[in-house]
């Protein structure tokens, strides 16, 4: 395995990635693993834990035995904990980004900025918990009653291979804040990243058994945590259909859910709007992160006075986006994933030549005759029921369609089975405004792209995904609220039998 050819393989890459149970780095029951590859080789580099029950229920066990003695520290102490963890991310912010690029095939500047990103979670979560109060509600003199908030106990995350660790931290660092244990289920096809948490986490001082880490396959690993009993809740990233399952299965313990799930994006751009700057944005929006980003701006519909100019303009810049070896800084395309990924992708710019016209890209760039490489690829002329434009391709693909007025840009922009995010770009405010509110999405962006506030509520609607995470509202979903009715005064209590 150490054979492995790729260029800008990282020296001190592991050859064997082990789960993280009880603070113990530590193989499968049954010493069963799974090889790892990457996406410019697509030849293994390393073999993983494979999770079966018995690792789940090991580190559930473990999680539980450490809820006591994390969920009753005071907040501040928490806090504390926080904070040391994003300070040993930043200190590892090369290593990190240099595995994640290796592992995800993510162009390395924008794995740097993921890094801070994960950093920046885990500083606001604690600032968050110090900072949150509990409700209280005066009804005159009569009564007081108050809230509670309780962590819910040993959470199950289950997070997806695009930005993996900076998907991780998002879900770490509020169930850590809120006073939760939990395990954590990374994505089978980049467990990379995730092997560096435990050096981050026991040198942060996070207690044996807090977090714990079960590597291995979805329908295995991941299924053994939302069926096991003593996980109340699940906080999922992933696919659609994925999530749908683990809804389903969910019942059957009544868990507590989020799911943040797949995306078809609509930009919505009006003939008012700064084209230059839209431009960019929409050039950046769907293509960075290679376009495996859940809020990709994939489907462009433009007003129909500048359809031409803008699309146009939009195909000579994908043809000019630099596609690349991951590891090089100049690379703005990196590879995707996993050759799986890959071959599914290249199926929908099939498809998509017979659904629509192919104006950018379509193929392997030439000078890339290996890895799982493609040139950004833009289809004009996209019919609202094109394959191309109603499913998540999840690829540097994006679908350009016009229209002539408002109501038939709002039509479009509903018109798929996604609400995750939308874009919205115009000069005139009300309409900005108008459009933003019309449009059925958890999230909108007025004349952006997707620029996070980390304080706003994060999810979708429809086929997205339920409930919201971010801010507070990460915070509500890690806790149980408890209600607590206190009479002020004597109660008014009808005297039955007296
Ligand atoms: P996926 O659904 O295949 O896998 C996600 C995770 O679920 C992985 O860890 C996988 O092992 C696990 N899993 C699979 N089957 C399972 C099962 N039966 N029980 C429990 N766990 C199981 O998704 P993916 O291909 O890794 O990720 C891409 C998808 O994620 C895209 O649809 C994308 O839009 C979505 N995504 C959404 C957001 C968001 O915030 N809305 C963010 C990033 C990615």
């Amino acid at each position: 395995m150490s054979t492995n050819p790729t260029p800008g393989r990282p020296a001190d890459l592991p050859t064997r990635i082990r789960h993280w149970i009880g603070g113990e780095l530590t193989d499968s029951a049954d010493g069963r693993t799974f090889p790892v590859s990457d996406p410019v080789s697509n030849a293994p580099y390393a073999t993983a834990a494979a999770g079966t029950t018995d690792d789940v229920d090991r580190a559930v066990t473990a999680a539980r035995a450490a809820f006591p003695a994390w969920s009753k520290l005071g907040n501040r102490e928490r806090a504390r904990v926080l904070y040391r963890i994003a300070d040993g991310v930043e200190a590892r912010e090369e290593r990190l980004a240099a595995f994640e690029t290796f592992d995800s095939g993510l162009p390395i500047t924008q794995a740097r900025g993921q890094a801070r990103r994960a950093a920046e979670n885990f500083r606001y979560f604690a600032d968050v918990i110090v900072a949150i109060g509990e409700e209280a509600f005066r009804a005159g003199d009569q009564q007081i009653n108050y809230v509670v908030r309780t962590p819910v106990g040993v959470a199950g995350l289950i997070t997806p291979w695009n930005t993996p660790f900076m998907l991780e931290s998002w879900k770490l660092a509020p169930a850590l804040a809120s006073g939760c244990t939990l395990v954590l289920k990374p994505a089978e096809w980049t467990p990379l990243s995730a092997s560096l948490w435990p050096e981050i986490l026991d040198e942060a001082g996070v207690p044996s058994g807090v977090v714990n880490i079960v590597h291995g396959i979805g329908e295995e690993a991941g299924q053994a945590l939302v069926d096991h009993p003593g996980v109340p809740l699940i906080s999922f990233t992933g696919s659609t259909d994925t999530g749908r399952h683990i809804v389903r299965s969910s019942a059957a313990h009544l868990k507590t859910t989020s799911m943040e799930l797949g995306g078809k994006s609509p930009v919505v751009l009006f003939a008012d709007a700064d084209l230059d700057a839209a431009l960019d944005s929409v050039v950046f929006g769907v293509f960075s992160l290679n376009g495996e980003r859940c809020t990709a701006g994939s489907r462009v519909l433009v007003e129909r006075p500048i359809y031409e100019e803008f699309t146009r303009r939009l195909a000579e810049r994908a043809e000019r986006v630099k596609v690349g070896l991951p590891s090089d800084p100049a690379t703005e395309v990196g590879a995707l994933v996993h050759a799986e990924h890959y071959a599914r992708v290249l199926d929908y710019v099939e498809i998509g030549q017979q659904e629509a016209k192919l104006v950018a890209g379509g193929g392997r760039p030439a000078h890339l005759p290996e890895g799982n490489y493609l040139q950004p690829t833009v289809f004009a002329d996209v019919p609202r029921d094109a394959r191309i434009f109603q499913e998540e391709i999840f690829g540097p693909v994006v679908a350009v369609a016009p229209f002539d007025d408002e109501t038939e840009a709002v039509e479009l922009a509903n018109a798929t089975e996604y609400g995750l995010a939308a874009y919205v770009w115009t000069s005139d405010l009300k309409r900005g405004h108008r459009v933003a509110h019309a449009v059925e999405s958890g999230m909108v962006w007025i004349n952006s792209h997707n620029v996070r506030d980390l304080r706003t509520p994060f999810g979708g609607v429809k086929s997205s995904g339920l409930g919201r995470e971010g801010g507070a509202h990460s915070i509500d979903f890690y806790t149980e609220s408890k209600i607590v009715h206190v009479m002020l005064d004597q109660p008014h209590t009808p005297r039955f039998g007296a």
